[in-house]
């Protein structure tokens, strides 16, 4: 193993300060893109990370240069003990922030705001009840919308991640983007990706470029803006003139940002993901268990990041079904 300081940079001159942590593999929502209709198989409750492991896990990443944290699911806030997964979190030295579908985070404001969690990204694919039922299979839309106005309301930075699938939402695109006139939000449009069991199809991803097509038959050239990326962004940012939100694409399928990529991934029940596509995992849990240092676990998976996509550098590789199944339910990942 090539004996880097940083056991957090990779072979490609990748530092990774960031780590995605999902809390929970089951959900609230039944979302078609997300997860099978049948559901997921789920991991023996024994084999989900404690808090306590969580915070020592975490703590290992946050020493090795960590500087973000952000809590994911499945549903992270269904898991019932979240506040105090947010106590300990909160006492280290990172930007704690949390990706929920915003279903019942009302009754989560003060304990968010008491932790230091001011970045919330909310899942909404459709603005329309029915269609927001059709692909999450749950009656929720208003508690949702609701939701992100009182985000919105009480100060946090809100972003609304929408997921586009071709002949579905993508007739959607203009109205999201409407919604960021008088709200300071960022709406950003997702490539649709494969996963196991999501039934992906070329077909149905909507494109970076589609989006753009949209985009400029609804609005005058010169009132279209592209905004400045933040450094490690992953997606293309953009605002309309004179409204208070941006918008934003994440072209993970037509114009993959690994090259940036500052990202780790550590699932609920303990495996690290050294990139969302990798079908590979390292388990730090049975090794935190034994009571064995899980650094050079970390370090071996980090080196072993393949430079795009998990090994899938191509759209014809990323098509593959062989491939692309050979990973998890994007559920048990966390996004
Ligand atoms: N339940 C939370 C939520 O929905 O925000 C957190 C977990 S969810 C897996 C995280 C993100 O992954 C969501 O924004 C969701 O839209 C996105 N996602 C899930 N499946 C996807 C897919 N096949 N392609 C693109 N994004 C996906
Ligand atoms: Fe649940 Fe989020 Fe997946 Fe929808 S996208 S099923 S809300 S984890």
């Amino acid at each position: 193993m090539n004996d880097t300081k940083n056991i957090l940079q990779d072979l490609h001159g990748r530092a990774h300060a960031y780590l995605r942590i999902s809390l929970i593999e089951r959900c609230n929502l039944r979302c078609t893109y997300c997860m099978p209709a049948e559901g997921v198989k789920l991991s023996p409750k024994t084999h989900l990370m404690t808090y306590e492991e969580i915070y020592n896990i975490a703590k290992t990443f946050v020493d090795h240069g960590v500087t973000k944290i952000r809590l994911t699911g499945g549903e992270p806030l269904i898991r019932k003990d979240i506040p105090i997964i947010l106590e300990k979190l909160a006492t280290l030295p990172v930007e704690l922030s949390i990706t929920s579908n915003a279903v019942i985070i009302d009754k989560f404001i003060d304990i968010l705001q008491t932790h230091g969690v001011q970045k919330i990204n909310v899942s909404l694919d459709s603005l329309d009840a029915s269609k927001f039922k059709h692909i999450t299979r749950r009656h929720e839309f208003k508690k949702v919308y609701a939701n992100i106005l009182l985000l919105v309301a009480k100060g946090f930075t809100v972003k609304v991640n929408v997921v586009l699938i071709k002949g579905f939402n993508d007739n959607e695109i203009i109205d999201f983007i409407n919604f960021t006139k008088d709200l300071p939000i960022t709406v950003r449009f997702i490539e649709f990706m494969p996963f196991d069991g999501n039934k992906w199809d070329m077909r149905k991803t909507v494109s970076y470029a589609d989006v753009l097509t949209h985009v400029n038959a609804a609005f005058p050239k010169e009132n279209v803006i592209r905004l400045k990326d933040a450094p490690n962004d992953t997606s293309k940012n953009y605002t309309i003139a004179g409204y208070k939100g941006t918008f934003a694409i994440i072209s993970s399928v037509t114009n993959p940002f690994c090259d940036s990529c500052n990202r780790l991934r550590l699932t609920a029940n303990g495996q690290l993901k050294n990139c969302l596509f990798s079908a590979t995992e390292a388990d730090l849990l049975t090794t935190l268990r034994e009571g064995k240092s899980i650094t050079p676990i970390i370090q071996k998976a980090v080196q072993a990041k393949f430079k795009v996509r998990g090994g899938m550098d191509t759209l014809k590789k990323l098509q593959e079904p062989k491939l692309h199944s050979n990973n998890r339910s994007m559920i048990t990942i966390g996004g």
